[in-house]
């Protein structure tokens, strides 16, 4: 398995992120990146290699235009104001309050950033171009002939939308690849998402698309973040109808449970005949993970990936969450190691 990662991403360390009413210590810290580093090298991976900087293109394939200039001026507008510390949006275009797109960058961190725990600080944009980098660099490696690489991405990607940022995610690194994946020739891609969370940006891009599959295993919308996205009955629209598919799991979901909301998940897969498999790799499912209300144990994880080896195709890791920094790195291995000895 190639590995694939850039140090630019541990630049990107907000201190801090409002939770229950107060400001609370970031959970999606570099430290992540560190403990699932460690961890590989721990385990006989090979040392990772350095993404090439193909340029914009692949963000801009998937990624707005105008959204992607806000990304990458923000942090320089809001300093011209005067602020010394990380830009966060305080207000939000809901329904009711109109649909005109602002000039301030105050108004436009509310237009482009859907909640408060995604913030912008100076080395933001360097780093998630560079993660963005690291997923584009993973699928070249898989589409010319690797049976499988992991793009070690931080932040992480799903909940980012063509135009939007949110929970923690500023581009969408496995939409970034599978797109990667189709423009070198795959004909049908699909993302597995099995992070805790459900992947809405993930979905909002390729809602309408035939050709790009996604399936999400995740906390029911009905308790659990980004609540607004994640039903069963949202499967596609347009040319995309059926190519979506929501697994929504409840609170205290068990490893049996979600592994058999899994194999019913790679049964959709197998049916959809894709020529590669890109999966997003959360480990937030865990039961110990601070943001989990499943009962999943550290077992499902060499289960899920002997299982998408099983799949018996070129298959791209993803990283996505996981916030038990002490354990995540042993969990991602188990994965990855479960995926290599199947
Ligand atoms: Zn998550």
């Amino acid at each position: 398995m190639r590995v694939f990662f850039s140090p630019r991403q541990l630049a990107h360390a907000p201190a801090s992120e409002f939770s229950r009413g107060e400001m609370i210590a970031f959970r999606e810290c570099p430290v992540r990146a560190q403990s699932i580093l460690a961890a590989l090298a721990a385990a006989g991976f090979p040392a990772p290699e350095q993404p090439d900087d193909p340029g914009l293109a692949p963000v801009l394939a998937i990624h707005d235009g105008e959204y992607v200039d806000f990304l990458r001026t923000a942090w320089t507008r809001w300093r011209a104001g005067g602020a010394t510390v990380a830009a966060y949006p305080t207000a939000w275009p809901v329904p009711g309050i109109g649909e005109r797109r602002p000039d301030t960058v105050e108004g436009l961190l509310g237009w482009y950033i859907f909640d408060s725990g995604t913030p912008i600080v100076a080395e933001t944009w360097d780093a998630v171009k560079a993660g963005a980098d690291t997923a584009h660099a993973g699928a070249l490696a898989v589409a010319t002939g690797a049976r499988s690489a992991f793009a070690l991405c931080r932040p992480p990607g799903h909940h980012a939308a063509r135009a939007l940022a949110g929970g923690y995610c500023y581009l969408n690194n496995a939409a970034i690849a599978a797109q990667a994946l189709r423009d070198q020739g795959a004909g049908r891609v699909a993302i597995l998402d099995v992070d805790y969370h459900h992947g809405n940006g993930t979905q909002e891009i390729f809602y309408e698309r035939g050709d790009v599959l996604f399936v999400s295993l995740h906390a029911d919308p009905a308790f659990g973040y980004p609540y607004y996205t994640g039903y069963g009955d949202q499967s596609g629209r347009g040319a995309g109808e059926g190519t979506t598919l929501n697994l929504p799991l409840a609170a205290g979901t068990t490893e049996a449970e979600w592994l058999a909301a899994l194999d019913h998940g790679l049964g959709r897969l197998g049916d959809f005949a894709a020529d590669a498999v890109v999966v997003s790799l959360g480990v937030d499912t865990w039961e110990g993970d601070p943001l989990s209300h499943f009962k999943v144990s550290a077992r499902a994880f060499p289960a899920l990936g002997a299982r998408l080896a099983g799949l018996g195709l070129p298959t791209l890791f993803v990283m996505e969450g996981g916030y038990a920094t002490a354990e995540l790195g042993k969990n991602v291995v188990g994965v990855l190691s479960g995926f290599e000895d199947a």
